[in-house]
């Protein structure tokens, strides 16, 4: 049963694209997602995508760089969000644990990234660390786009039920297999089957037993086994459901 990376940065792994895809489909994980942190990887991550039919593209400035998102960065996002290879928008939001850029500005780029997914009609891929009010307030605010998902989601099983509740996609990563990550599974256990993504995030976040070796997409089935037992499910229900819940928010 094939699988989807709903989240990596290839350019950060340093990878030869050729490789990681070959490696992720030897074990069934069948497409990738490659998610920009600011304009040239975002440019690389769309320039990728179109040369990969496997591999989809996201385009943003990561919350950590939102000192740099200018008007002239924010409309070459838009100008990338708009090519056909490009289905999310991300990743974008607030981390209010690592504050190189600070909350006004990461507010502010956080604003522009969703008005630019709405715009393209492309999905909105959040990042948010340590930050879940301020990310649910803004999106409330200024209405979310109709495709939302919230990467490495970190929240517990009452945030799990407002995203629910608002039809919000939660993606989990590699860190739902650690041993302290019970309130994560607890999240989880909670999430509707239908709203749930998987994602390595890779090159961070290796799931166990890999912990320590670096992180890459031919690692997803050690989480959707984690996903699985944590739904008392079979790991095939869940690659499906994860399969088409990818295609659903980013296209076929
Ligand atoms: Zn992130
Ligand atoms: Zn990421």
């Amino acid at each position: 049963m094939p699988a989807v990376d709903s989240h990596c940065h290839l350019d950060l792994m340093g990878a030869v694209p050729d490789q990681a895809l070959a490696a992720a489909q030897a074990v069934g994980v069948s497409r990738l997602v490659t998610i920009g942190i600011d304009v040239p990887s975002s440019r690389w991550c769309a320039d990728t995508a179109a040369a990969y039919p496997d591999i989809s593209a996201a385009v943003a400035i990561h919350p950590n760089e939102a000192s740099t998102a200018s008007d002239d960065a924010l409309t070459e996002i838009a100008r990338l969000a708009a090519r056909p290879e490009v289905r999310a928008v991300g990743e974008t939001g607030l981390d209010y644990y690592r504050t190189t850029a600070t909350p006004a500005q990461q507010q502010a780029s956080f604003r522009a990234h969703i008005a630019i997914a709405k715009q393209t009609d492309t999905a909105l891929v959040i990042h948010d660390r340590d930050a879940h009010e301020d990310v649910l307030r803004i999106l409330a605010e200024v209405g979310a786009p109709e495709r939302v998902v919230f990467h490495c989601f970190s929240g517990d099983a009452d945030m799990a039920r407002t995203c629910a509740d608002a039809g919000y996609v939660m993606s989990f990563a590699g860190n739902l297999t650690f041993s302290n990550a019970g309130r994560l599974r607890a999240a989880a256990a909670v999430a509707p089957l239908e709203l749930l993504l998987v994602e390595t995030d890779a090159p961070f976040l290796t799931p166990m037993p890999f912990r320590g070796r670096p992180n890459a997409p031919y690692l997803i089935p050690l989480t959707v086994r984690a996903l699985a037992a944590v739904k008392g499910l079979t790991e095939e229900r869940v690659a499906g459901a994860v399969t088409s819940t990818a295609t659903r928010v980013f296209g076929g």
